[in-house]
């Protein structure tokens, strides 16, 4: 009995040894990880990273047209005036954008000018021919007495 008693002590103490040494050691080292600096890095590096690449490409297109003359390399300008106006024309007349009238593409398109940006020229329905004519030339009327 007194032999494990003994055993029993001396494996406790090498255990309170064992304890003791490793209870010093997280001491140093807690210092050490106060230093915070993996947080701030990426912080750092992700504002240069988006900024750099939009800025020479976006920024000096964009200007240059705005100012310029916007119309004249966009748009070739409108051919011959057609005697009936196509939907489309009608619709931006009816919008208040223009006049209603439809020319001819600078392109030479079955497509009228107006619609040559992109949307399709349609006829006008047969019905609504009639007061087309009459609205567009009230509205180039009225464009002329402004313009007077
Ligand atoms: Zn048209
Ligand atoms: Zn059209």
């Amino acid at each position: 009995m007194p032999r494990l008693n003994k055993a029993k002590r001396a494996a406790r103490s090498r255990a309170a040894a064992l304890r003791g040494r490793a209870a010093r050691k997280p001491a140093p080292t807690t210092p050490r990880r106060a230093a915070p600096t993996p947080p701030r890095r990426p912080a750092r590096t992700r504002k240069p990273a988006p900024t750099t690449p939009h800025r020479p490409a976006p920024t000096t297109p964009r200007r240059r047209p705005l100012p310029g003359p916007a119309s004249t390399p966009r748009r070739p300008p409108p051919g011959a005036l057609r005697v009936q106006s196509c939907l489309g024309c009608i619709k931006s007349a009816l919008a208040g954008r223009s006049s209603g009238e439809c020319h001819d593409s600078a392109t030479g398109g079955s497509r009228c000018w107006r619609c040559s940006s992109g949307h399709s020229c349609l006829p006008l329905p047969p019905v609504a021919v009639v007061y087309a004519r009459r609205l567009v030339a009230a509205l180039v009327a009225e464009d002329e007495r402004a313009a007077s």
